[in-house]
């Protein structure tokens, strides 16, 4: 039996700092995640400690430079530690993305030096939990429409007036810092660092009634003639590619973290296949689980090549959003097809909380939508081929 999940020996090819990372990453997952995660979520609960415990293994920052509390460790060791934390659960991997893909890279590339001196350190260390609102309850795929403004206010120069409201934000109901996206009076998308706790007339809601990321906050944040300094926005953000530059290292968080996910459904669903019988054999001797399992491999296999020079091109700078459009859509697709014939191989454990299968679905329910949607992708993909857009 090769229970291996790395079936090309692609770790032949990680440096001893990615491998370091993987394993330490992977052995904090099955210490503090795995024995839990199934009652949390079936409670809805976010464990408080997790924050604290995600900042000591360096999961805020990896990729930010050391100066500003990070580890300045590279792509590939980044989408290494996603995919780990994911195979735990996506909402672990998703408290390490919002921080350190939209809000940390956000304020490390956008940001002036007050700005990164003052915020990045205390976001690396999880003093600060943070949220990035791009999304509006009637702009999702097409946020170029947003609604969300700020004006200068007429009676101080030195602040700003931000109206608007934020769907669907993760950590909206708790985060100290928000990057929130809105039009300037020139009708520019700018990002603003929005301090929680002190900011009038700003209100945040919790969605409590979902059946996917249960273990996450998600949330509302709402600013009704906010006055905000205007030493908040952030110094060198002019338009709406900076968000999606921000979105860019989420998805490329999201390509490798569903591989997590798909690995961690294969591994049950092998093991189960190999133990359950039925008919007086292993269920594992049946040609058409066998089609299933040997399709789960190749398909992870694919996916981990792809990720992997996406990696390289991200190190070298030379990944462009179309690449990470369709490791996105891809790999989301390839774990939401595993997770599904897994959940069939257990048969009917496959719905219990006894495996982690049907939870995984129930996220990748979201990963589906989220950072764009699976149709968004294609049509990305689509447009480029084609050289047409089909949604401008
Ligand atoms: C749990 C969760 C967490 C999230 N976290 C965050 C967060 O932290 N920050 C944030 O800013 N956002 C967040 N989002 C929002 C997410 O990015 C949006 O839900 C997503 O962009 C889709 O927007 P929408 O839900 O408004 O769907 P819509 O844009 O209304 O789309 C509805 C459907 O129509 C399709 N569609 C739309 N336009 C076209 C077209 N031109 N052609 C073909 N099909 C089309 C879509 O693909 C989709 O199937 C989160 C969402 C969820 C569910």
């Amino acid at each position: 039996m090769n229970t291996t999940t790395d079936y090309f020996n692609i770790e032949s090819y990680l440096t001893e700092e990615q491998i370091l990372i993987k394993q330490s990453t992977r052995s904090w997952v099955n210490k503090y995640i795995k024995p839990h995660i199934e009652s949390y979520y079936q409670n809805g609960t976010v464990p408080e400690n997790w924050s604290n415990e995600l900042a000591s293994i360096g999961a805020y920052g990896l990729i930010i430079p050391m100066e500003y509390g990070g580890t300045e460790a590279d792509y590939i060791a980044y989408g290494l530690m996603m995919q780990e934390l994911e195979r735990g659960d996506t909402t672990v991997r998703v408290m390490s993305s919002i921080q350190t893909s939209l809000v940390m890279y956000a304020i490390w590339k956008y940001g002036n030096d007050l700005q990164k001196e003052k915020y990045l350190p205390k976001l690396a260390t999880g003093e600060y939990t943070s949220a990035f609102g791009l999304t509006e309850p009637n702009h999702g795929s097409n946020p170029a429409a947003m609604h969300s403004y700020f004006k200068p206010d007429k009676n101080d120069k030195d602040h700003i007036i931000l109206n608007g409201s934020k769907l669907w934000i993760g950590n909206a109901s708790h985060a100290d810092i928000a990057i929130v996206w809105a039009k300037n009076d020139m009708g520019k998308i700018q990002g603003i660092i929005i301090e929680t706790a002190n900011t009038d007339n700003f209100t945040n809601a919790k969605i409590d009634a979902k059946w996917s990321f249960r273990t996450s906050n998600t949330g509302e944040l709402i600013f009704s003639d906010s006055k905000i300094k205007k030493e908040q926005i952030l110094a060198k953000s002019t338009s709406l590619p900076d968000a999606y530059e921000c979105l860019n290292i989420g998805r490329y968080a999201v390509a490798w973290g569903s591989i997590g996910i798909a690995i961690d459904c294969y591994e049950c669903a092998l093991k189960y296949a190999v133990q359950r019988e039925q008919f007086g054999n292993p269920i594992a001797r049946y040609q058409l689980i066998q089609k299933k399992l040997a399709e789960m491999i190749t398909e992870i296999t694919k996916a981990q090549l792809l990720c992997h020079q996406l990696g390289k091109l991200m190190d070298k700078g030379e990944a462009n959003y179309k690449q990470i459009s369709m490791a996105k859509r891809n790999n989301v697709d390839m774990a939401h097809k595993i997770a599904k014939d897994a959940r069939q191989i257990l048969g009917g454990m496959g719905i219990t909380s006894d495996y982690p299968v049907m939870r995984h679905i129930l996220n990748l329910e979201t990963l589906i939508t989220y950072q764009g949607t699976h149709e968004m992708h294609l049509l990305i993909t689509g447009k480029d081929i084609t050289g047409i857009s089909a949604f401008h």
